[in-house]
């Protein structure tokens, strides 16, 4: 089976520096014990549970808001994820006298900068954004009440008549191809609104790739959380865009053999949270198989191996001679 290796892939910026950050502090004595990371810093399980080895608790649960998990933390340091955070959290946090620590990516940050700005000069904005999503909660957060999410080409008919000037934007992580039609029906409405449009440009570039590289597959592999919004938006790529089987798996041991094309073309891409390790074992597998491995049950891309290294400390002190 020839496996097409689709670059580029894999772990973005936003994440890197979020995890190298989460790992500095961990290995800090002098940071305020116990750190919480509020909600997953990526959607991936091997790398929340590497986390939780050194110490470091990712509280996470399905359909909770930042705020509602902050409720859990009493004491110690807070961590805000690459997704963004409300205002209002961080001045909770603060006020509670917990240490924050903010790995909000810069990307995500230029998106709230630009609510803000329109805001504060009387503006309202419509959100193109997947409802329940971290980044569209601390989005919104940036100005509640007048930040509209809009999901969905439907939800556009139901949005107020505004009579101020209307920004519309939307989430990082979104693919170009989903938020077109919608912007389409935005501007449509809304003739006079500014649209700056947010995808990310490691986003961007992944979906690109596999738009332009995944078309002489048999079969596109994914390897990416299905929480992660970025590596659905690349399944979403494939079958809609490249019009190709799709086989999203969160790691080797969900790969099903049965789908594999023996004498095809496999495609593998990897979500912007997808560990290195873990897209490297998908692939390493699927090159040797020949029709007849079962993949292995479990993933060994776990531990050290799922997180960014540190830089090494700098020797200190004077010459020795
Ligand atoms: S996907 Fe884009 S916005 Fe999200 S963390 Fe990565 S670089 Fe930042």
């Amino acid at each position: 089976m020839e496996v097409i290796t689709i670059s580029p892939r894999g772990y973005c910026y936003g994440v890197v520096d979020a995890m190298t950050l989460v790992r500095r502090i961990a290995a800090d004595p002098d940071t305020p014990r116990p750190i919480h990371v509020l909600g997953m810093l990526v959607h991936n399980r091997q790398v929340t549970e590497a986390f939780a080895d050194i110490g470091v608790i990712c509280l996470d649960k399905p359909g909770a808001t930042r705020v509602e998990l902050l409720d859990q933390v009493e004491s110690g340091t807070v961590v805000f994820t690459a997704h963004g955070i409300a205002p209002e959290v961080r001045l909770k946090a603060l006020a509670r006298g917990l240490h924050v620590e903010d790995a909000t990516c810069p990307d995500v940050a230029h998106t709230h900068g630009l609510i803000e700005k329109h805001v504060q000069n009387g503006g309202s904005v419509i959100y193109v954004g997947i409802s329940g999503h971290p980044e569209p909660e601390g989005a919104c957060g940036v100005a509640p009440g007048a930040v509209h999410l809009v999901s969905c080409l439907e939800e556009v008919a139901s949005l107020p008549e505004f009579k101020c000037p209307v920004l519309v934007t939307n989430q990082t992580t979104m693919s170009q191809w989903d938020i077109k039609p919608i912007i389409n029906a935005i501007k449509e409405r809304f003739p006079s609104a500014w649209v700056q449009t947010e995808i990310c440009l490691a986003t961007q570039v992944r979906q690109e790739a596999v738009a332009e590289q995944a078309g002489k597959a048999d079969l596109l592999v994914v390897v990416g959380d299905e929480r992660s919004n970025n590596s659905r938006r690349l399944a979403e790529v494939g079958v809609e865009i490249v019009g190709v089987p799709v086989m999203q798996v969160a790691s080797v041991a969900d790969i099903d053999p049965s789908r594999l094309p023996v004498d095809g073309r496999v495609a593998v891409t990897s979500g912007a949270s997808t560990p290195t390790a873990v897209t490297r074992e998908v692939i390493t597998y699927l090159k040797r198989y020949d029709g007849q491995q079962k993949p292995p049950e479990f993933s060994t891309a776990v531990g050290n191996r799922v997180l960014p290294s540190l830089p090494r400390k700098r020797r200190t002190g004077g010459s020795t001679s």
